[in-house]
């Protein structure tokens, strides 16, 4: 039998009675991050990470959440459950199940490049592997971590002596707080953020994290910001906030900067490669290293790696998720 089916409400497992990030409304789910096209409102159960109770409460309310440690093994009907890291964002969690002597593992979104604000990815050897293929096309290879941070404060230290702000926009989860980390290796200047940026760091503070000269862009008042760097979303752009932040240069922080074309459409002067999902290196490595012998890809471009892993004799499948990534990536 198969472990995982997909049915009308999400990925169902069938002798564990539960769902993974469902999206119809269903008893008990298990989600793998918090990000919004993973985990929704409407079920009767939640079981995630510690990790990732602060991020999810904001999100889910106050909901019948039961969370457990990485790698704590539980049973869930007959068979066997644990949450192992994913490297994506804080608390970002793969599902691994077992029954009958057979191991599934379910990635969740993930990365295997540096993240100073969660635990990296771990590699679970299964049977059979779901993965993420968010950026699954040979193009997609990111660029090493520190040296885009290095490039980032390069862009800002420069904008700054030309009398200009640099606002960066980046996904609000995730994202900007791996870029802060990144660039609190190279100073400890200020660093401005957008009011939803601010309420996800305190998310992260609950764990530990630190956010010192970490400051928030006040909505009201005149006062304004000389040669700093902000980060926000890419939708406080569409508002009148950012025109407190002017002169400014823009610019975007995505896997989908990769391709110079996609910065010219969306108008930005800048993009630098930084991405929390796996490029198309990582995607091949970690199915390698799984020791899986069969492997289902969700959303992305799937009919390349498909391919190119089936002719490299490992049984590879798509399997269409309606998630939409394209925000977070
Ligand atoms: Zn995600």
């Amino acid at each position: 039998m198969e472990l995982l089916k997909l049915t009308k409400q999400g990925l169902y497992c069938e002798p564990g009675d539960f769902y993974i990030d469902p999206w119809g409304k269903v008893d008990t789910a298990i989600l793998t991050h918090g990000h919004g096209d993973h985990a929704r409102t409407g079920m009767k159960n939640y079981i995630a990470v510690h990790e990732s109770e602060h991020i999810l409460r904001k999100r889910l309310g106050a909901v019948d959440l039961k969370t457990y440690a990485y790698g704590e093994v539980f049973h869930l009907g007959e068979v066997t459950v644990s949450l192992h890291s994913a490297g994506h964002i804080l608390g970002s969690a793969q599902v691994r199940i077992e029954y009958q002597n057979e191991v599934w593992v379910f990635t969740g979104d993930f990365k295997r490049d540096l993240d100073l604000t969660c635990e990296p990815f771990e590699v679970i050897p299964c049977d059979v592997f779901i993965s993420e293929a968010t950026f699954s096309l040979p193009v997609y290879r990111w660029p090493d971590f520190r040296s885009e941070m290095k490039e980032v404060y390069e862009w800002w230290m420069k904008n700054r002596e030309e009398g200009f702000n640099s606002v960066l926009c980046c996904y609000a989860l995730g994202k900007a707080q791996r870029i802060i980390a990144g660039l609190r290796e190279l100073t400890d200047e200020p660093i401005w953020v957008h009011g939803t940026v601010d309420e996800l760091n305190q998310s992260y503070a609950k764990t530990g994290m630190t956010w010192e000269n970490v400051l928030k862009v006040p909505l009201e008042g005149k006062e304004k910001i000389h040669g700093g760097l902000i980060l926000c979303p890419p939708s406080a752009l569409g508002s009148t906030w950012h025109k407190r932040l002017t002169p400014k240069k823009v610019a975007f922080a995505s896997g989908w900067m990769r391709i110079r074309g996609n910065r010219r459409r969306k108008g930005y002067e800048r993009g630098f490669v930084i991405s929390d999902h796996a490029d198309w290196p990582s995607l091949i490595r970690t199915v390698k290293e799984t020791g899986c012998r069969k492997v289902y890809f969700t959303h992305g471009h799937t009919d390349a790696i498909v391919r190119f892993l089936n002719e490299q004799g490992v049984e590879a499948h798509d399997l269409k998720l309606p998630y939409e990534t394209e925000g977070e990536s």
